[in-house]
């Protein structure tokens, strides 16, 4: 038995079952320990948009910490990467003049963004406004503001209280949050909202939701916090979602694709609106940040993971793939196991078993993910009993049609 404790696992299974290692990765595949290749679905945890094994960003990487690994950010402290970065994050950010704050990842970047909106609230003359709204199905992270975020509930279980003043809203209902947000009156913060919902089964949002939601909390005056987590960095063909949406968010959080993984960094980027009252004289010292917040080492990464996505054009390549992806996965919906194929925004998607083929063999999803392995398919399953497919952003055409034929063996597989 290993001594690694593996995260979101069944460790009583993981024990019984044993561990699978991926030893190495090339473009949209990677390989265990035994050598199969395997196609990446799923683009690693959503974020390797510009594939495996980029030795261009292993030697910035290198570069940079034989110059400098990192050194601490806190108060007047930077470093060079940092600085190109935070200039070059803000000119692709929606609103013009933003503040780039940086974090380790994902959790980081959602709780120094609720904490940044009761701050901003504090520092505003409105300390009652506490109360954070998330959609139902959200997923935004597993730190304590995250978990306490999460619209599923099975992610929530079994930790006792966490902050309890959140209050979800249906995940596709802009009338519901704004009744929400009537009750909850000078208590409401700021509303909590992923462009495309991810880990909760891959659901965009039905056509004008988003508007009519950002419309909403901009006539309240509540915080609307884009969780670009997932879809940031060109995910949905733009550099974020709120570009493609035109929703000028007040706070952005971000991580995944800003380095495609190579290293962790996460970034919560800040319209003037909010960061102007803890810019203002005699707002005093902001006492948060991170060890990592700023690591130049990180910060090397993702300026040589930008560069590669500009240089090989991969906004418009994920627009191109939004259709050759739906195209492919589409035919799967009239397998007998699965109930909907979804598809069609951005370079996600998602296979949904049945939910009576699940009532009727619980096992189903479980027994999914080794069918689509043995298939040459790495992926996983989602909290709604879906296959999660959101590949790097560098899959070819014929890799798609892979990606097809072997979720369609699987699932012959498992019926
Ligand atoms: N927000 C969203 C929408 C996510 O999908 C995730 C992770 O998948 C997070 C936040 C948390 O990010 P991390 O796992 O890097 O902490």
């Amino acid at each position: 038995m290993s001594s690694y404790w593996h995260p979101f696992a069944d460790s009583h299974a993981v024990t019984a079952g044993g561990e699978l290692s991926i030893v190495r990765g090339e473009g949209s595949h990677v390989f265990d320990a035994d050598g199969r290749r395997y196609l990446d679905a799923t683009a690693s945890l959503w974020y390797c948009n510009v594939g495996h094994g980029r030795a261009e960003i292993a030697d910035a990487v290198a570069a940079q910490m034989r110059q400098l690994e990192s050194y601490s950010t806190f108060a007047d402290l930077t470093n060079p990467p940092v600085q190109v970065l935070a200039e070059r994050v803000a000119a692709m950010a929606p609103v013009p003049d933003s503040k780039v704050f940086l974090t380790s990842g994902g959790s980081d970047s959602i709780d120094t963004a609720a904490k940044m909106v009761r701050r901003y609230w504090h520092l505003r003359g409105e300390p009652g406004r506490t109360v954070l709204i998330r959609r139902e199905r959200a997923y935004h992270g597993m730190h304590t503001g995250g978990t306490s975020l999460a619209g599923i509930p099975a992610n929530a279980a079994g930790h006792g209280p966490l902050i309890t003043d959140v209050v979800e809203v249906p995940w596709d209902d802009a009338d519901a949050l704004a009744s929400t947000i009537f009750e909850l009156g000078a208590r409401a913060a700021a509303f909590f909202c992923e462009p495309v919902i991810g880990a909760g089964g891959v659901f965009a949002a039905p056509p004008d939701y988003l508007a009519a939601a950002r419309k909403v909390c901009a006539e309240a005056g509540v915080l609307f916090v884009a969780d670009e987590v997932i879809t940031g960095f060109g995910r949905t063909g733009e550099w974020f979602a709120s570009g493609r949406w035109d929703l000028a968010p007040d706070l952005m959080t971000c991580a995944k694709g800003i380095t495609s993984g190579y290293l962790p960094l996460g970034a919560v980027i800040a319209a003037p609106s909010v960061w102007e009252p803890f810019f203002a004289e005699g707002a005093g010292m902001w006492r948060h940040g991170y060890t990592y917040s700023g690591h130049a080492a990180a910060a090397a990464a993702a300026l040589s993971n930008l560069d590669i996505m500009e240089r090989e054009e991969l906004l418009a390549r994920a627009v191109d793939l939004e259709a050759t992806l739906t195209e492919a996965l589409g035919p799967l919906a009239q397998h007998d196991l699965v109930s909907e194929v979804r598809s069609g925004v951005g370079v996600l998607a998602a296979v949904q078993f049945d939910p009576s083929a699940i009532e009727a063999d619980p096992a189903l999803p479980r027994r999914a993910v080794p069918a689509l392995r043995k298939n040459g398919i790495m992926t996983r399953m989602l909290a709604s009993g879906a296959i999660q497919i959101s590949p790097p952003l560098v899959i070819t055409d014929d890799e798609v049609d892979e990606l097809a034929a072997g979720i369609g063996a699987a699932l012959d597989d498992v019926g």
